[in-house]
């Protein structure tokens, strides 16, 4: 049995943001993926603000992986009102991304071990034990594990915690040419519930996709196409799932702390993740490194400050969930009239004069009025976004 100080399972962006913090603290993590090449296949509509990238300092590399700037984005209502949402975003090549954040933590110092995939977990003593899938059959002994294994989760359920649901499904395809000016959400409570369906540029080619709660994702995605006029050769079929919930409610035990998706980590509202993936890892790296050096000096440590310093954060406020329970049951003529309201309007930009005039609006409106609560949580949710990016 080979033994390591800390184990991470997953090469995407949680993990490999855990692997760069500890890295760059000094210890040496060891990041077990199970596909050979880093980002793929790749499950990602590839959006990104530019707030994230800032967060991370990314905004310096974005020549290396973002094909297409965007000052906003629109999300259209089943009338064709759009409501503009002054996100400043990205297309981005998500291989290319991830495989950045693995050659920075390559760089601190962690070792990634493609092409493994851990099958087995389990604790012993002060140690946890984690095992390769039969064909490689290797045992690994480390001080302290890090999940960050997607949304399936199947090693974290294996340990105990329950894993992130409820998952909605994803699917896109990846189509010739450059359709649409902005990155495009469409929102219909009958055709798409619980979800919408996405058309988000890069350059010569666009990913356009689907997520919802309902059945025949892919012939609702072919109508789609086909009332979008978008003609263009698919390229490549993507399908995935995601946590549609918001965070867990149990994000660590003794000597592990889950992260990015196997955590819940995503945006309940717009179902991105890549930000929440990469903060959480990030969190847990450095929680996981003051916990080794208080070990080596001789004291007891806890993964309790990776939950404490997470809940300071917006996105781990009830109201996400709340905007998402009332902006998803919402009837498509509640979301007209919503429309009509905000239709061409910034909503996170809603300066003192128009709130009045908003509120007026759906004052007089009495089938709105009667919903002004969910409109109230539809309207923080929807700042809490903004800030961090769908
Ligand atoms: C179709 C689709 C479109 C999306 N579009 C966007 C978007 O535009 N913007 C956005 O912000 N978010 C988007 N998301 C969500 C985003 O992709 C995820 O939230 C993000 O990838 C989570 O990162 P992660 O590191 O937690 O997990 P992942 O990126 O899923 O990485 C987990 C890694 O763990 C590896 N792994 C799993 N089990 C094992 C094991 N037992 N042993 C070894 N390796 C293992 C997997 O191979 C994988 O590489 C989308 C998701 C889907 C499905």
């Amino acid at each position: 049995m080979e033994e390591i100080n800390i184990a991470i399972v997953g090469g995407g962006p949680s993990g490999l943001q855990a692997a760069i913090s500890l890295a760059s603290k000094g210890h040496s993590p060891t990041v077990f993926e199970e596909h050979p090449t880093i980002g793929q296949p790749i499950q990602c509509g590839e959006g990104i603000s530019l707030n994230a990238l800032k967060e991370f300092n990314l905004d310096q590399k974005s020549k290396l992986f973002c094909v297409k700037e965007y000052e906003s984005c629109k999300l259209y209502l089943p009338s064709n009102d759009v409501i503009i949402g002054d996100i400043h975003s990205y297309s981005i090549n998500r291989d290319i991304f991830d495989q950045h954040l693995a050659k920075e933590a390559q760089r601190a110092g962690a070792e990634i071990k493609l092409s493994t995939k851990i099958d087995g977990v389990q604790r012993k003593g002060e140690s946890i034990i984690i095992k390769t899938s039969s064909e490689k059959k290797h045992d690994y002994k480390c001080e302290m594990l890090i999940l960050a294994e997607g949304p399936q989760a199947r090693l974290a359920s294996k340990l105990g915690f329950s894993p992130p649901s409820p998952l909605i499904s994803a699917f896109e395809y990846k189509i010739e040419g450059e359709w649409g000016d902005a990155l495009e959400f469409y929102f219909d409570k009958e055709k798409y519930p619980f979800g919408y369906c996405w058309v988000f540029p890069k350059k010569g080619e666009t990913n356009v996709g689907i997520v919802t709660t309902a059945k025949e994702r892919k012939g609702r995605l072919d109508k789609f196409l086909e009332e979008k006029k978008i003609t263009g050769n698919i390229i490549k079929k993507v399908g995935g799932q995601i946590p549609m919930n918001g965070p867990s409610s149990k994000l660590y035990d003794k000597r592990i702390m889950l992260v990015g998706d196997t955590a819940g980590m995503v945006n309940p509202i717009f179902y991105g993740g890549i930000r929440l993936a990469m903060l959480s890892g990030k969190i847990a790296g450095e929680v996981a490194a003051t916990n080794l050096e208080r070990k080596g000096n001789g004291l007891s440590s806890s993964c309790k400050e990776y939950e404490s310093r997470l809940k300071k954060y917006d996105f781990m406020k009830k109201v996400n969930i709340k905007c998402h329970n009332s902006f998803y049951g919402f009837s498509n003529k509640s979301l007209s009239k919503i429309g009509a309201v905000f239709n061409n309007r910034y909503i996170n930009r809603i300066e003192k004069l128009e709130k009045l005039e908003v509120f007026w609006k759906i004052l007089k409106n009495p089938s709105l009025s009667r919903k002004i609560k969910g409109l109230y949580y539809m309207y923080r949710g929807f700042k809490i976004a903004r800030d961090w990016g769908f």
